[in-house]
């Protein structure tokens, strides 16, 4: 994916609020959502951002201004879900892009047409962009699956397939929900320190997963792996994702199948896409530690090595009811990168279809925990508080463990660097609600 005239960093918008320093949305990144004016009983429809404003696709389709491929793609995200714009591909999500970038630039003949089809931020409310049939996550950070192997098994953090294989598991889709969301904290089974039957109850140890989402675009037939050369082809593009974990609930049900209903309850993804084609300024080469084997060549190839990575900043803000309270700020827990992942979103791809899986356009990819290499940059409460034995000391004088209720939890991410125009995810924000009566 090569830069051209969208990414140009002097580009400036008629959109005013788009040029303003520290926007997530200038003219440079136009990521797509579904969305309605909050409140009006209008039908969901995608919109692109741009500044504080949500263009709203369905009504830049009526407006005629699009014409070609740029006009069947804005057709295509002008319905209720993003399934069939991703279907597409990417040159049709390119060209609605370069028709968007150029018909929001200052002095754009199409300026007259297009504010017509602003709806600010501010009044709109969001809906998960896709139908997203799978939900596939991964656990792609080496030092999170190193942390909590060292919590499960500290005599064998890392398990010997860890640097060969990229380790997922099926999660489930219909428990995805949009930011902004509340959710009840789960009941489950635990199994108390030193006890030798199981508890019942709500979970005691709810934790939070600093993720990235990635949606799949066009699917691949059953039988057919996708080679890591087309691999982002088939990618639409990124948002925030923070997939809640139960651990006390994980710690008792894991083996030998795996996390079940400690992640199955909730999981909560930033309304905003950031296409590939936004973050190409921000490729990093993909590294592998001295020492570490390299790819098997299934997983290998010289544009992955160059340039598989992304350097995305990542932010975890927590909100306590007291803090809300006294309207102070939230504090911050975590700040990291995407780019210290140990495999990319191409390998994800190659590896998720080798077997001839086939890939549907909407599924939904979670990197698992992005932590960095230093626990400060740990995207877990788990690793953050050394499995609840060391708790963070806020800012007022309060502590936290684990996630109590009232708590919210704010993800954000951005890309910046000199010569590039910086761009935003937005946000992903959810809030813990106690759990229902145990029994009731
Ligand atoms: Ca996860």
């Amino acid at each position: 994916m090569s830069l051209n005239e969208t990414h140009d960093p002097a580009l400036r918008s008629w959109v005013a609020s788009a040029n303003v320093a520290g926007t997530d949305f200038p003219l440079q990144n136009l990521p797509f959502a579904v969305f309605r004016r909050r409140g009006a009983g209008e039908a969901w429809r995608g919109g692109v951002a741009i500044g504080d404003q949500v263009l709203d696709l369905a009504a830049v389709v009526a407006s005629g201004i699009l014409d070609g491929e740029a006009a069947t793609a804005a057709q295509a995200g002008a319905q209720e879900k993003l399934n069939a714009l991703m279907a597409m591909g990417p040159a049709a999500w390119s060209a609605l892009r370069l028709a968007l970038s150029r018909a929001l630039r200052e002095g754009a003949a199409e300026q007259d047409a297009l504010q017509a089809c602003l709806v600010p931020q501010a009044e709109a409310e969001y809906d998960v962009p896709a139908r997203i049939g799978d939900y596939t996550d991964f656990y792609t950070s080496v030092h999170h699956a190193t942390n909590i192997g060292r919590l499960f098994r500290p005599d064998n953090p890392l398990l010997p397939n860890y640097k060969w294989v990229p380790i997922g598991y099926h999660g489930r889709a219909s428990s995805i929900g949009i930011s902004g969301q509340s959710f009840r904290r789960p009941l489950g089974q635990t199994l108390p320190p030193g006890a030798t039957q199981p508890a019942f109850g709500p979970c005691k140890r709810l934790d939070i997963e600093l993720e990235l989402g990635i949606f799949v675009g066009p699917g691949n037939a059953q039988g057919e792996p996708v080679p890591i050369a087309e691999a982002e082809d088939h990618v639409f593009g990124i948002c925030l994702f923070n997939d809640w974990s139960a651990r006390d609930i994980q710690a008792w049900e894991y083996q030998p199948l795996g996390p079940f209903l400690s992640k199955s309850f909730a999981s909560t993804i930033s309304p905003w896409v950031v296409t590939l084609e936004a973050l190409a300024p921000y490729r990093v080469p993909f590294e592998r530690p001295e020492g570490d084997p390299q790819p098997l060549p299934y997983l290998d190839s010289e544009a992955n090595r160059r340039e598989g990575a992304l350097d995305i900043q990542l932010q975890v803000d927590l909100l306590t009811p007291r803090l809300r309270e006294s309207g102070a700020a939230a504090a911050t827990i975590c700040r990291t990168s995407y780019r210290h992942s140990y495999w990319t979103v191409a390998q994800m791809v190659a590896h998720h279809t080798v077997n001839g899986c086939n890939l549907q356009p909407g599924d939904l990819f979670g990197s698992g925990t992005l932590s960095g290499p230093t626990l400060d940059q740990a995207g877990a409460l788990i690793e953050l508080t050394a499995g609840g034995k060391q708790p963070l000391q806020l800012a007022n004088g309060e502590t936290r463990t684990f996630l109590e209720d009232g708590d919210s939890v704010v993800i954000r991410g951005w890309c910046e660097k000199p010569g590039a125009a910086r761009i935003g995810f937005g946000e992903c924000a959810g809030t813990v609600l106690p759990a229902v009566a145990a029994g009731a």
